[in-house]
């Protein structure tokens, strides 16, 4: 999945389930990643304006909310961005800031209603050659809730399930008090929190344009695209937390409240039950969502707290 991922696993059948969770992690990579030839969303985007591909319920399942997504959010999700992504190359050798001729050309192979799906046969095709999907912005969410799923029958009640920053945690703390979870400082290095959060079996997921950029002529390009131009979103955001029950949402809606920005993604937010957010803008601003009033602990006085919304 390209990043660290740490399982912090206790109680009796520890070691079994963490062997079992990680078994599951690659089980999930092998069958998702778009770097790697074999996988189904490989095949899938080789096919794409041919002919269709056969998938597994795990595939099929992540493609389908990722469209559910892309149709909630009025495509600032776009299951179909990887010719975007793929044309940035950020976080590889290849990175570089592509023509706005090339980005434009790209840009019209983005488009997830050329998505054809049939849930029956569980198979999907794309309508036109040279598109491809790419789960970049929702896999590790599904992956996180599928881990959760693999500990608890292994009966775990505790537990910290970190996919590079993707977090669920299962429980409580071992002493029965609920887990501290840090958010990160988008202005610093990772592990530096600039707040914390008081969850018990929740999903924390952040998104955020440290994670993985470059920097030219004294601009930062990132790895969250906005498919209305291209370009790496700027709406004024620099990180977006959401915390709910399930982490493929919170992977979801992260990237995507990302790319809609702070009045958009606010509202998108507080429209779905049971979904709660951290907004962090660029004057270093924080906004954060009624539910999370009292869970939520800003630590670094470098930001201000907005109240009211
Ligand atoms: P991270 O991978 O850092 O946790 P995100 O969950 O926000 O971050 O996902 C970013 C990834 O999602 C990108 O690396 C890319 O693969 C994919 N992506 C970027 N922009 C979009 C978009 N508009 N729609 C769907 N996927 C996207
Ligand atoms: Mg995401």
């Amino acid at each position: 999945m390209g990043t660290v991922i740490q399982f912090k696993v206790y109680g009796k059948n520890a070691e079994k389930a963490t062997t079992e969770a990680v078994k599951r992690v690659s089980d999930i990579d092998k069958k998702m990643s778009v770097n790697i030839q074999t996988s189904e969303v490989s095949k899938l985007n080789a096919k794409a304006g041919v002919s269709r591909q056969k998938l597994s319920i795990d595939t099929y399942s992540v493609i389908e909310k990722s469209i559910a997504y892309s149709k909630l959010t009025g495509g600032a999700l776009d299951a179909t961005i990887e010719p975007i992504v793929k044309l940035w190359g950020i976080g590889t050798d290849k990175e570089r800031v592509p023509s706005k001729t090339e980005i434009n050309e790209k840009l019209k192979l983005v488009d997830y209603k050329d998505i054809i799906s049939d849930k029956k046969n569980s198979t999907i095709m794309l309508g036109r050659t040279n598109q491809a999907i790419d789960l970049g912005a929702i896999a590790k969410g599904y992956t996180a809730d599928e881990v959760k799923k693999v500990l608890l029958s292994n009966k775990i009640s505790s537990a910290i399930i970190n996919l590079g920053g993707n977090v669920y945690a299962l429980g409580n703390k071992l002493d029965g008090t609920s887990w501290n979870i840090g958010i990160q400082n988008p202005l610093s290095t990772r592990g530096e929190y600039l707040g914390t959060i008081n969850v018990t079996d929740k999903s924390i997921v952040t998104s955020g344009n440290y994670e993985r950029f470059f920097i030219k002529d004294g601009v930062r390009y990132h790895h969250i695209f906005d498919p209305k131009n291209g370009y790496p979103a700027d709406k004024g955001v620099i990180s977006t937390t959401i915390v709910s029950d399930k982490s493929i949402d919170g992977d979801a809606l992260s990237t995507s409240t990302y790319i809609l920005g702070l009045d958009k993604g606010l509202k998108l937010v507080e429209s779905i039950k049971g979904v709660e957010a951290i907004f962090i803008t660029n004057d270093k601003k924080v906004y954060v969502t009624p539910g999370l009033k009292d869970s939520f602990e800003l630590t670094d006085k470098e930001f201000t707290y907005e109240k009211g919304r």
